[in-house]
């Protein structure tokens, strides 16, 4: 026998035992993770008593195809996608959306006149701009600044809900749903989990979570909101169950300049990045794509943001900034009444 008859009986006899282990212990909890969206998905479902574990994967692997659905409908990286060829309107020019893009861009509007402003999806010239400043490592200029501001402002989106058709009324308008894009994958992947007979899981897209269900009949899903400043720590621990909770901030996508951090967040009505006292931003709310929203805009608003945060509609938010040099936290009123909370520092 050669050494290579040799490997291939020791390779085939590893197989054998690992499925036969994998049929005498089936994995109580059936996870997958993707890279989609620029970010880690993690898709996790634990098995009841009775689980099928086939099924449960397929159910998973449906959620993930309609992420990557959405994710190639908003992307502004993809020519052909539905918001890049928005992207390419002039002033005058209409054009018909599918309901789904002109429902989330409908609301995106919603949300910018109700977190003043924060919240913009037409805020793209000033990240492309910001964008060019961390290649370049070097601040734009003021007029600069002031140039891509004057092409930024919801208001001057126009959308046609009779026919459909969005158009824009400032020649270089552009717009970016990053700030809810995920949220809304999020949202997609629940339902689909959900029209598939799932009843407990956890979608994770980078921060960007939904606990549907529990974790366990004893336990339910328990979300750790991490440290801004120290990797791997978690600075505070939330059990939910049907909850969407999200984090921005500013400690995943930034650069450095001259001893500043800058914000991947930028705040519309200055056109300079989210100030750096405000670290982080966790929002709870009953769907991904309002807590995605209004992470964002806390973000810009920091802790006077809180106001805006509606505990009759099920939301909740802690925003973590620096106060005379020292990180601190504070949050919706009386948040410790409604959830178990854990504070880890
Ligand atoms: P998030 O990580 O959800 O806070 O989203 C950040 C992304 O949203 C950025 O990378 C930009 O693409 C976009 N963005 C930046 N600033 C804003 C803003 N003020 N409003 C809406 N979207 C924004
Ligand atoms: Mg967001």
């Amino acid at each position: 026998m050669t050494r290579r008859h040799i490997f291939l009986i020791l390779s085939l006899l590893t197989l054998l035992a690992f499925i036969s282990f994998h049929f005498a212990n089936p994995p109580q909890v059936v996870e997958v993770t993707r890279f989609l969206m620029g970010t880690i998905v993690e898709i996790k479902a634990p098995l009841d008593s009775h689980g099928d574990y086939a099924a449960v994967r397929r159910a998973i692997e449906r959620a993930f195809g309609e992420m990557k659905r959405v994710e190639e409908l908003f992307s502004v990286y993809r020519k052909n996608s539905e918001v890049s060829r928005i992207n390419r309107l002039r002033p005058g020019e209409n054009l018909k959306v599918d309901p789904e893009t002109f429902d989330l861009i409908e609301e995106s509007i919603e949300y910018n006149k109700r977190t003043e402003g924060a919240f913009d999806i037409t805020v793209k010239p000033l990240v492309d701009l910001w964008k060019d400043a961390a290649k370049n490592n070097a601040l734009p200029s003021e007029e600069d600044i002031r140039a891509a501001r004057a092409r930024v402002g919801s208001r001057y989106i126009k959308l046609d809900g009779q026919v459909r058709t969005i158009s824009f009324l400032l020649e270089g308008m552009a717009i970016d749903l990053g700030g809810v894009a995920k949220g809304y994958a999020s949202d997609r992947a629940i339902a689909v989990l959900k029209d598939n007979g799932i009843k407990n899981a956890i979608v994770n897209s980078g921060g960007d979570l939904y606990c549907l269900g529990r974790k366990s009949s004893e336990e339910l899903w328990s979300v750790g909101i991490r440290h801004p400043r120290k990797k791997d720590d978690i600075y505070l621990e939330v059990k939910l169950e049907n909850k969407a909770v999200d984090t921005s901030g500013d400690y995943e996508k930034y650069f450095m300049c001259k001893g500043k951090r800058y914000s991947h967040i930028i705040d519309p009505r200055s056109g300079y990045p989210a100030g750096d006292d405000v670290m982080s931003a966790t929002v709870i709310a009953g769907d991904c794509a309002t807590a995605d929203m209004l992470a964002t805009a806390l973000c810009v608003l920091g802790r006077s943001g809180l106001n805006i945060i509606d505990a009759t509609k099920g939301e909740d938010a802690v925003v973590i900034f620096k106060d005379s040099g020292r990180l601190v936290s504070q949050s919706t009123k009386d948040i410790e009444k409604r959830y178990e909370i854990g504070s880890k520092n």
